[in-house]
């Protein structure tokens, strides 16, 4: 991703209280116009701090999950272009509303779409990436003391057409922003207070953390919490942008996500994460030889379907059980693309289960200390809870397991990880 060249003059000693902040709302802070007029005042806050705000809006809740439902009932093939025309059109009102609430509250304020900035993005309508963004004239209204509120989640495709950036993205444009408009920071308003050692509606020990490192919440994310969109975490790591997430109905500080030298106490283990998005595939007594692997993973490849935890039994007779996962919602696809090459695979048997949920500890701590998997396995062993498949990257172990031992597992790892909140 490059940027428009930005014409920033402003001086920073650090003492000086002007920041230049982007404030992102998610759909539940702008679900009614009393809400949105809530928001405006806290935006006005802001700005009467001598603060210059960019502000980053979502649709209003519910409203992007119906236009979805309208495209797939009008058209079950959709065009993917015209997808992006009525899926974006949610940010749309709520930035315009916004600038109008803003308005009447007497800050000079002014709405954009995507296309307006442009945001530039790739061809790939419905899950598009950021390239550029034009930001002179942003640049030079936020100088002025003009607030921009921007539409979340739409830029402008190669072809001249509205693009969207996949679900969750509006969090992926505010952080765009912050790096392209050299944010101080790029605060991120959700209905939770902040990022958790783990799920509070089923830890109910789980903590609030204060701060998390970048890598850490890259991994949270793309394990299943769903705090962020994974692009706005590997993006706002790739930038340096300090984001912090935080609630929009109560006035406390929320976490931190920033560079590993501004977290003083580490944790070992920082977070849990579960995933339900995930199903596993068996196959069954393959012939145990080289190149097999690649015959079965290959086919699920050239069909755009993501393999993520493997794991290979070898049995006496040459051949083996070859287990891994894919994404839940591609499970039909991958067994009917491995179905059509049972002859040439020369397996006995497909299992497909999507009974079964992925329970991950993320730590950067892990890469200086020893055990902390160990822990894990014992801790599901005393619980007598099985696990399927195993995988495992520098700061996370992640665990297969039956889906309903989630609450068990995670309550009992939170505990062994010693990460419950004092009573
Ligand atoms: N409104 C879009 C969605 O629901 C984008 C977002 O909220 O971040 O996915
Ligand atoms: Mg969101």
């Amino acid at each position: 991703m490059w940027w428009a060249q930005t014409h920033n003059k402003r001086q920073r000693d650090g003492r000086s209280a002007m920041a230049r902040l982007i404030q992102k709302f998610g759909g539940t802070s702008l679900a009614d116009i009393a809400r949105i007029k809530t928001v405006a005042e806290r935006v006005r806050r802001e700005v009467e701090h001598g603060h210059q705000v960019a502000v980053v809006v979502s649709a209003m809740a519910g409203t992007t999950d119906r236009l979805v439902a309208w495209t797939r009932e009008t058209s079950r093939l959709h065009d993917a272009r015209e997808y992006d025309v009525v899926v974006s059109s949610g940010e749309q009102v709520t930035a315009g509303v916004l600038a109008l609430a803003l308005q009447d509250l007497g800050v000079d304020a002014r709405s954009w779409l995507g296309w307006q900035i442009p945001i530039s993005t790739d061809r790939v309508h419905g899950k598009a990436r950021i390239e550029a963004i034009e930001v002179a004239e942003l640049d030079r209204r936020l100088e002025r003391g003009q607030v921009a509120v921007v539409a979340g989640f739409q830029g402008l495709g190669p072809d001249g057409r509205i693009t969207t950036l996949g679900r969750g993205g509006s969090d992926t444009s505010a952080v765009a922003l912050a790096a392209a408009l050299k944010a101080d920071r790029c605060d991120i308003f959700t209905d939770v207070d902040g990022v958790y050692t783990a799920d509070p509606r089923i830890v109910t020990r789980a903590r609030k953390l204060d701060k998390i490192t970048y890598e850490e919440m890259l991994e949270m994310a793309s394990q299943g919490a769903k705090v962020l969109q994974t692009r706005s975490v590997e993006m706002a790591m790739n930038h340096r942008v300090r984001v912090q997430v935080l609630s929009s109905f109560i006035d406390v500080p929320g976490t931190l996500v920033a560079d590993e030298d501004e977290i003083v106490e580490q944790q070992i283990v920082s977070g849990i994460a579960y995933s339900r998005d995930e199903a596993k595939i068996t196959v069954q007594k393959v012939p145990d030889r080289p190149g097999v692997a690649a015959a079965i993973f290959g086919p699920l490849a050239e069909h755009a379907i993501n393999v993520d935890m493997i794991v290979q039994n070898v049995s006496e007779d040459g051949r083996a059980d070859l287990t891994f996962t894919v994404a839940r919602a591609d499970l039909e696809r991958a067994v009917s693309v491995l179905e059509a090459k049972r002859e040439a695979l020369g397996f006995s048997a497909l299992k497909p289960d999507s009974n079964v949920v992925k329970i991950s500890v993320i730590g950067v701590g892990m890469r200086s200390h020893a055990g902390v998997a160990q822990k894990m396995f014992q801790t599901l062993f005393e619980k007598g809870i099985n696990i399927q498949v195993i995988s495992t990257s520098e700061i996370k172990v992640s665990v297969l397991i039956a889906a309903e031992y989630t609450e068990l597992a995670l309550r009992a790892l939170h505990t062994a990880y010693g990460l419950d909140a004092q009573e």
